[in-house]
């Protein structure tokens, strides 16, 4: 069966409250693709609002950030229940910037990755190599080793609803975007190394987004690639060019 294309946008720390109820509402006629699971995944306070200003449309809001244990002394972080109980599906775990910022690491993105199908919630799993392990030609090494970690112990039946998002740390925010072929190339590298973890069924059913820089230009060619299911997107999904990405066939 053909996967379903996923596209998410990553909102960042952008938007206050009032801000992400009016951007729902300036999206919301754009982005309609009956064929597309359409995501926003938002700052943990506009979650409710952004879900109120969605509700009756095929928008999903998702959140950027989860913590792996389900309450107590962990000030500033967010269970997996407060993001249930108000109907969130997905989480993305492990961006680049979390690692670089918040040090995450491949284990503490193991244990979210856990916590989060524990809860029924779908992880959209970020890896992702510099610009120097790239020249180092290491890439497939450091992500295979990146999605191996983060897999650790979740079933295949949880890995086949799960999503990747492959970001080359160099192409985020940058506007540099991976070429199609460099793109398809570690997107097909994760979908080989899932089958060998798990089975062919898996890899074939597991869902794998590009994301870095992703726009309405470079969307088409990038969506149409064999093991390109989509795309997780930084600045675009905060204009109006995120309906065009939604709609980029
Ligand atoms: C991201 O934040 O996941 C991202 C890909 O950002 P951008 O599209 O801005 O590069």
């Amino acid at each position: 069966m053909a996967r379903k294309k996923i596209i998410a946008g990553n909102w960042k720390m952008n938007m206050t409250p009032s801000q992400a109820v009016e951007l729902v509402n300036t999206l919301k006629p754009l982005v309609v693709n009956d064929e597309v699971d359409v995501v926003f995944c938002v700052p943990a306070i506009d979650i409710i609002p952004a879900m109120e200003a969605a509700r009756g449309t095929n928008i999903q809001i998702g959140a950027e950030n989860m913590y792996f244990e389900e309450k107590g002394a962990f000030t500033g972080e967010i269970a997996p229940g407060m993001l249930t109980e108000v109907g969130v599906k997905y989480v993305i775990i492990g961006h680049s910037e979390r690692r670089e910022y918040f040090a995450e690491t491949d284990e503490t993105v193991n244990r979210k990755v856990l916590k989060a199908f524990e809860h029924g919630i779908t992880p959209i799993i970020c890896c992702g190599e510099s610009l120097t392990q790239r020249e180092q030609g290491i890439t497939i090494d450091w992500i295979r080793q990146q999605i191996k970690i983060a897999f650790l112990n979740v079933t295949a039946e949880q890995a086949a609803s799960a999503v990747i998002a492959y970001e080359p740390i160099w192409a985020i925010g940058t506007g540099k975007v991976a070429t199609t072929e460099q793109a398809q190339e570690v997107c097909k590298a994760i979908r080989d190394c899932i089958a060998e973890i798990y089975d062919e069924a898996t890899a074939a059913a597991i869902r794998i987004q590009y994301g870095g820089s992703v726009s309405a230009s470079s969307a088409p060619e990038l969506f149409a690639q064999p093991d390109i299911d989509g795309g997780l997107v930084g600045g675009a999904s905060l204009k109006p060019d995120f309906g065009a990405i939604v709609n980029y066939k």
